[in-house]
């Protein structure tokens, strides 16, 4: 059982940490690649850059949706259980990642 004051400071970590992901997801949508004029050279870096930006865009996005479950799942009040066998997740591996939402075992296996 997850106690209320580390549930209040997880869910702050939380909602902080989407913050942070949408601003950054933001700041990678502004970006314009492909457009500015120049030599072969660059062309081929931009797009190798362009490659980088998409992949962590979508790290991110997929980190964004695993933080807004977890703090769904705090609004539901199943927070801090497994969402596939339901035991309680260690509060270790809670502080280490709040957004998790698998024990151990169902994680790795
Ligand atoms: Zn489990």
């Amino acid at each position: 059982m997850i106690n209320k004051e580390l549930l209040e400071k997880l869910t702050k970590t939380l909602n902080e940490d989407r913050e942070r992901i949408m601003d950054k997801l933001e700041s990678l949508q502004d970006m314009d690649f492909g457009d500015a004029p120049g030599d072969d050279n660059e062309e081929a870096d931009e797009t190798e850059e362009a490659v980088n930006e998409l992949v962590t865009a979508q790290i991110l996005e997929r980190r964004l949706m695993d933080i807004e479950d977890a703090l769904k799942r705090i609004d539901g009040g199943t927070y801090g259980k497994c969402i596939r066998c339901g035991e309680d997740l260690s509060q270790e591996m809670l502080e280490a990642s709040p957004e998790s939402g698998l024990c151990k075992a169902c994680k790795t296996g």
